[in-house]
Formats: structure tokens, C-alpha cells, sequence
């Protein structure tokens, strides 16, 4: 006689055998806590979230570096000039 040990998973509630959970060394009996089934899913959505999460960011970074590029081209604009200025000696301040 085979005696199939079950756990309850921590996510859905149900009763399976312990071949519904994914094998993992460091935890209790080896397995997950959570069936395959709900590991899949979490998976899925974690992965859509962290997709939709990393499209805003990556947004942002293309903001900011944008932002950042023009800061940069009108400090070098202000500096080009000052520079050109120098150069024609023709400084009304000075
Ligand atoms: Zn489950």
C-alpha cells in the first residue's frame, strides 16, 4: 500500500499530493508551499507586473535622460558662447 502524503497549499486552500508541489531543498519536506498551479500563476502575474512596472520606469529614465541631455547641450551652448564671445574681443562689460 502507497501512502500518497498531501498538503494543504498555502494559496488555494486544497488538499494535493505532494507531486503538485515543486521540489525545493531548503524548504519543509522539500516542496513549495504553494501547488504548481498557483506558482504558475503567481509567476504570470508577477511577470506582467514587473513588465508594467519596468515599462513605467523605463520611461522615466528616458525622461529624465532626456531632460539631462538638454541640461548638458545648454551648458555647452552657454559655455560655447562665452567662449565665442571671448574671441571677438569686443566685450561691452569689460
Ligand atoms: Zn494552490
Amino acid at each position: 500500500m502507497i501512502i500518497m502524503s498531501t498538503r494543504i497549499c498555502k494559496n488555494c486552500n486544497i488538499e494535493k499530493s505532494l507531486e503538485a508541489y515543486n521540489k525545493h531543498p531548503r524548504m519543509l519536506e522539500g516542496r513549495f508551499s504553494v501547488c504548481k498551479v498557483c506558482k504558475n500563476t503567481r509567476q504570470r502575474e508577477y511577470h506582467k507586473n514587473y513588465q508594467y512596472e519596468n515599462g513605467a520606469r523605463l520611461y522615466q529614465c528616458r525622461k529624465a535622460d532626456e531632460s539631462a541631455r538638454e541640461k548638458y547641450s545648454d551648458t555647452y551652448m552657454a559655455v560655447y558662447l562665452r567662449e565665442n564671445y571671448k574671441k571677438k574681443s569686443l566685450n561691452p562689460i569689460g
